[in-house]
């Protein structure tokens, strides 16, 4: 059995992991757990920015795999960055295990306006099939609509579905057709 795992980077609300879990199910049709793991959140601070280095805890997250790990998502609260980027909603591995992505702006309060748990948890959900679309050798996507299009204001994420086009699903096919055999 392979799994989609999900590993809670820093304190996650429990409720969150497991209706990602239960999505990305859905979107994918590969099985998804989640898998407690200790990161170290310290090793990829950066005090002068006060964010935490994405390609560092996606280093930490990525070096050791269950050999039930198809693909591996870290899901963290924290404020993710690299240093040509002020900020980043997520990072992945084009083709590799790895995908990592942060709630941090994807909550409304950071914004200055109410919490909508709804509206999160689809943001979340689309930033995560995104980042993990990657990992399945996806690349940006020009169709508006679909989940591969680049966001990088979370107004972008609320415009596009969480659904992969035509042609992006045909990818995904294909990826599953060369490295399934059940
Ligand atoms: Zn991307
Ligand atoms: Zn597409």
């Amino acid at each position: 059995m392979s799994y989609i795992d999900i590993v809670p980077i820093g304190k996650i609300e429990e409720a969150t992991l497991i209706t990602l879990k239960h999505n990305l199910f859905q979107a994918f049709k590969i099985q998804t757990r989640i898998r407690n793991r200790p990161i170290d959140l310290s090793a990829a601070y950066d005090p002068f920015r006060g964010q935490y280095n994405s390609s560092g805890l996606l280093v930490q997250l990525i070096n050791d795999l269950t050999p039930e790990t198809m693909k591996i998502l870290g899901v963290t609260e924290v404020d993710l960055f690299i240093p040509i980027f002020t900020f980043l909603f997520g990072e992945a591995q084009l083709n590799g295990p790895g995908a990592l992505v942060s709630a941090h702006r994807l909550h409304n309060p950071f914004y200055g306006i109410p919490e909508n748990e709804e509206m999160f948890e689809k943001r979340l959900l689309k930033e995560s099939i995104h980042e993990l679309g990657h990992t399945f050798g996806l690349i940006h996507c020009f169709t508006l609509r679909c989940v591969m299009n680049t966001s990088t204001y979370v107004e972008e994420i609320d415009q596009k579905s969480a659904d992969f086009c035509r042609s992006c699903e045909q990818e995904i096919l294909r990826w599953r057709n060369e490295h399934l055999t059940d």
